[in-house]
């Protein structure tokens, strides 16, 4: 391992990170795992609960056959082998949150194996089930001075799917990024909210550091509590940080487990009791071996959508976007599906142009708005596209009229028409008198673009814009300074 050889002093050596990530999501099922107890998010402390959850003696567990659709699905998502006969183990530790005193997990025989997602490799995928929550009580909680916890089994015994990648990420932003990427497939797919904030997906770090040139893997740590994407990346620099330093200075990093504090921004370790891991794996006696069948499989697969990498690179390669915008779009579902029912509605739309207005569209939605639930309709969307293309009105009375329709919806050629916001061109006469009124009014800057200082346009488009109220073209009025100025 390289952080352990007590290398000489170097402050030169430059480190490259090297990550891997551990997600957990919850699974979007019904019921529990191994049990017929409802899932609920926020409902009152252990009111969905039954003797299998609680492990009491005696019950034995069922498996959720949603829950193994589900796993299938991310699997075959992620490109992995399904395992035709995967098994489930116990993996036994001591904690109030785990009332049988293991979890049922899987070990050697995974569900799902291999696979890619992006540039990440994937290691494996495997069904377990969740813990229960544990609320730590405030001063009302203490009795005779000590403090004191509360369990609400509620959580115990959700099914979680478990995604291990390869350590292939090289940067704090490239895993942020590409957990970013997996979220949207996952959400793609439907078998997950995905929502970090929630905890229906939550993510650990491995992380370590190695010469840059060099193969080896150097010794990581593991960070955990990483519950949202900026403190994934905050945590994740700040070890990287804390191992190049120590490597520089000639100490080894030591393999071990670390909370990051986001209020602090530091990584401290975990007692090590906590870490003390001797999980005792064995073959769950009470399951048999889980078979996913070729039947399984196919119905796995039949579910899968087009999934968002191979959308944005649909956008790009035969719509023609730039793969940023592509990626914007195909990232979120809502926006494609909204982009593309535009696309539709218009024969001859050009769909670089309704990506551009996308963006619009947007920003002027609540954060995170699904446009499918504004007044907008895609239709009246591409129209208002078409005629901005068609300078039958100008780029900033097509914001005007974006804005009306998102108060109230309607159709874009009557708002027009109602508002009077249909472009004036040189053909008018009008927009001409308007560019030589801007030239008399600012003679300086008239001169300065007579001498080829094109900067010096602003000033005098600004003032026809604001005289014709934005309705004229920016390049006929760009056209028309030059022609008045004969240049
Ligand atoms: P463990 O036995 O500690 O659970 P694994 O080999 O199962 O370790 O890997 C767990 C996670 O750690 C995986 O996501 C893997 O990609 C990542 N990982 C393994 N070795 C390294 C390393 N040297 N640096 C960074 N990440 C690593
Ligand atoms: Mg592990
Ligand atoms: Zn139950």
């Amino acid at each position: 391992m390289g952080g352990g050889r007590g290398a000489s002093v170097n402050a030169e050596v430059q480190y490259e990170p090297v990550i891997g990530l551990e997600i957990h999501v919850q699974l979007k099922t019904r019921t529990k795992m191994f049990c017929g107890c409802e899932l609920s998010f926020g409902d009152p402390p252990n009111t969905h609960t039954c003797p299998r959850c609680l492990g009491l003696a005696g019950t034995l567990p069922v498996v959720n056959a949603q829950a193994v659709h589900y796993g299938i699905m991310i699997g075959l998502a992620l490109g992995s082998q399904i395992a035709p006969r995967s098994q489930f183990h116990r993996k036994n530790y001591f904690y109030p949150d785990l009332p049988k005193g293991y979890q049922i997990s899987q070990y050697d025989v995974p569900l799902c194996s291999g696979g890619q997602l992006g540039e990440v490799r994937i290691h494996r995928v495997h069904l377990e089930e969740d813990a229960a929550k544990l609320v730590h009580l405030g001063a009302s909680g203490r009795i005779h001075g000590a403090q004191r916890s509360a369990v609400d089994f509620n959580r115990g015994g959700t099914p979680l799917a478990e995604i291990v990648t390869e350590p292939d990420l090289r940067s704090a932003e490239a895993a942020r990024e590409w957990l970013s990427l997996l979220r949207t497939t996952l959400r793609a797919i439907g078998v997950s909210d995905v929502n970090m904030e929630e905890g229906s997906l939550r993510c650990d770090a491995n992380v370590s550091v190695r010469p840059v040139g060099s193969s080896e893997l150097g010794t990581k740590t593991e960070l955990k509590n990483m519950n949202s994407f900026r403190f994934l990346a905050q945590g994740i620099r700040a070890e990287v940080e804390r191992q190049s330093e120590l490597l520089r200075a000639g100490q080894p990093v030591l393999q071990e487990t670390l909370h990051f504090d986001p209020s602090s921004g530091r990584l401290t370790p975990l007692r090590s009791k906590e870490e003390a891991h001797d999980y005792r794996y064995f073959p769950e006696p009470d399951l048999v071996p889980l078979e996913a069948t070729p039947e399984m499989i196919e119905a796995a697969r039949a579910q899968l959508p087009e999934l968002p990498s191979a959308r944005a690179q649909r956008f790009a390669g035969a719509l023609g976007l730039p793969a940023e915008r592509a990626r914007d779009l195909a990232f979120r579902s809502e926006l494609a599906d909204f982009f593309e029912a535009a696309l539709a509605a218009t024969p001859n739309g050009e769909p670089v142009a309704l990506a551009n207005w996308m963006q619009t569209l947007v920003e002027r939605l609540e954060d995170g708005a699904d446009p499918a639930g504004s007044l907008v309709s895609p239709a009246a969307f591409a129209q208002l596209v078409a005629m901005v293309s068609e300078k039958a009105i100008s780029r900033e009375a097509g914001r005007e009229v974006l804005d009306m329709l998102v108060a109230q919806g309607g159709d874009p050629a009557a708002i027009v028409e109602r508002e009077g916001l249909g472009a004036i061109s040189a053909d008018d006469g009008g927009l001409g008198d308007v560019v030589a009124a801007a030239l008399a009014s600012d003679p300086d800057a008239a001169e300065q673009v007579r001498a080829g200082n094109m900067k010096a346009m602003g000033p005098l488009v600004g003032y026809v814009m604001r005289e014709t109220k934005g309705r004229a073209d920016g390049a006929e009025i760009n056209r028309l300074i030059r022609q008045q100025l004969g240049i």
